[in-house]
């Protein structure tokens, strides 16, 4: 029986991974298989794939994703977005906030149970690791109440260094996440010694990551995870999460009782987080499904149906099979994402190639040269946003003769370069305002001083 059965007692609002003196309580899940688990395995099969291959692949030159830190530029599909593009950058993210509102509204916290890289590392790679070398859950329960003996310590010496190389090898892919390939290898072959930040970084990197797939593990869920609080706001009583069909299974009990229940606690046991979906939807529960293939076998020895626990909206369970209704909060969220993409997509398809700021250069008015002409002094900046080599081109039509230091030169993709403009008037020019065409088009208004 949960301690959760009671909703009005003190011990329903604390996690079930937490004692009564607010100490751990380490989780032993129990693993049984099913046709939730069948298909979640070759899910996570392919996105451990694509999570350890994503930062290596390329798309027309350029990184599939990469948030490079050193240049400042995140790369996404073949597109780029330099850190100071914070427009850019906001859209990115409404857009993927969008998506994870849409899709949890859709079909509850699928993210969570299929997607989510920790889900997938730790159920996929630490636990069956964990269950192959220490045993079943009720085997590992026992080595961690009794005396460590040598065999035990073998054990859990090969658990730990398999956990290592694994864990080495996350961690560098997550760094090639924002760091160019070519210098993360670099940092690999050096000595602490000879690149202690590069040292000092990766070490962080993967003892951050140790920590949380080997110990805090289902913890990270329950208290450090945003998305987890922001379910119960996204879902409504029509969203599809994993539901316990109390209407069926109720009253539960092992003999002369009418609900499918037989109260095993399977369920419970099985649960990485440690919950018991009966007790209803809670904040732990990462819908990966265990329960409900675990519930499926119970029912399959008892000749009963399976799906007493099952996918099903709070509608279903309360009013049984109920014809499916169009849903306006999914299609909302929808298109929301898609106004944003489109957005999103529209500004970065008509961007410039070039993108040009002038400023005028600190501090500084004009100078009355000795011919008489007048001197405005900018600053310009040129950012390369388009794939291909661009040539600078700094003119005016204005009459005023300028001297730029960019013009002429060459500028690869992504590349950001800055240098001097010196724009000279006539005293007697009439204009207060010249346009300096740069090359792509791009026309910039200047505004001159002069006596
Ligand atoms: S596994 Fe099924 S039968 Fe067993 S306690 Fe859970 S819901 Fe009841
Ligand atoms: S309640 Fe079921 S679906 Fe939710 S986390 Fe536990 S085992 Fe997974």
């Amino acid at each position: 029986m949960s301690e959760r059965s009671d909703p009005q007692s003190p011990d329903a609002l604390r996690s079930p991974t937490v004692d009564q003196a607010g100490k751990r309580k380490w989780i032993y899940p129990d693993r049984r298989s099913g046709r939730n688990s069948k298909q979640r395995g070759w899910v996570a099969l392919i996105l451990i794939v694509i999570y350890l291959s994503a930062p290596f692949l390329k798309i027309r030159g350029l990184p599939l994703v990469r948030f490079d830190i050193a240049s400042g530029i995140v790369y996404a599909l073949g597109q780029t977005f330099r850190f100071a593009d914070g427009f850019y950058i906001v859209f990115v993210l409404l857009s993927a906030a969008m998506l994870l509102a849409w899709v949890t509204s859709a079909w509850g916290r699928i993210w969570c149970g299929y997607g989510c890289p920790q889900t997938v590392f730790v159920e996929w790679l630490i636990r069956p690791i964990e269950e192959w070398i220490e045993g079943t859950a009720l085997r590992r329960r026992k080595n961690d109440s009794l005396p460590l003996t040598i065999e035990l310590f073998a054990k859990k010496c090969l658990k730990y260094l398999l956990f290592t190389g694994i864990i080495l090898v996350i961690s560098n892919v997550l760094l090639a996440y924002f760091v160019e390939s070519k210098v993360l290898l670099s940092w690999i072959k050096s000595s602490p010694a000879e690149e202690p930040s590069a040292f000092a970084i990766m070490s962080a990197v993967f003892l951050a990551l140790f920590f949380d797939l080997v110990w805090f593990r289902e913890q990270f869920c329950a208290f450090l995870c945003p998305y987890a609080r922001f379910q119960s706001v996204l879902i409504s009583v029509a969203t599809p999460t994993v539901a316990y069909d109390y209407r069926r299974g109720d009253p539960r009990g092992k003999r002369d009782v009418k609900g499918d229940c037989i109260d095993c606690g399977l369920c419970v046991r099985v649960c990485p987080t440690g919950i018991d979906i009966r007790q209803g939807l809670q904040l732990e529960c990462i819908q990966c499904m265990r329960c409900s293939d675990a519930c499926d076998t119970i029912m399959s020895s008892l000749k009963r149906e399976p799906g007493l626990i099952r996918k099903a909206s709070k509608m279903e369970i309360d009013q049984g099979p109920i014809k499916k209704k169009f849903r306006v909060r999914p299609l909302i969220l929808f298109l929301m994402f898609l106004s944003s993409v489109i957005v999103l997509s529209s500004f970065v398809l008509s961007r410039d190639a070039l993108k040009v700021t002038m400023l005028r250069q600190a501090k500084s008015t004009f100078t009355v040269m000795d011919d008489g002409r007048i001197a405005n002094y900018f600053s310009l900046r040129v950012v390369n946003q388009s794939r291909n080599e661009q040539l600078v081109k700094v003119s005016t039509k204005s009459g005023a003769q300028i001297i730029c230091s960019l013009s002429g030169e060459h500028i690869s993709s992504n590349q950001e370069v800055t240098g001097i403009l010196i724009v000279l008037t006539d005293r007697q020019h009439p204009l207060s305002e010249i346009a300096i065409d740069v090359d792509d088009g791009a026309t910039l208004q200047l505004a001159l001083l002069h006596p």
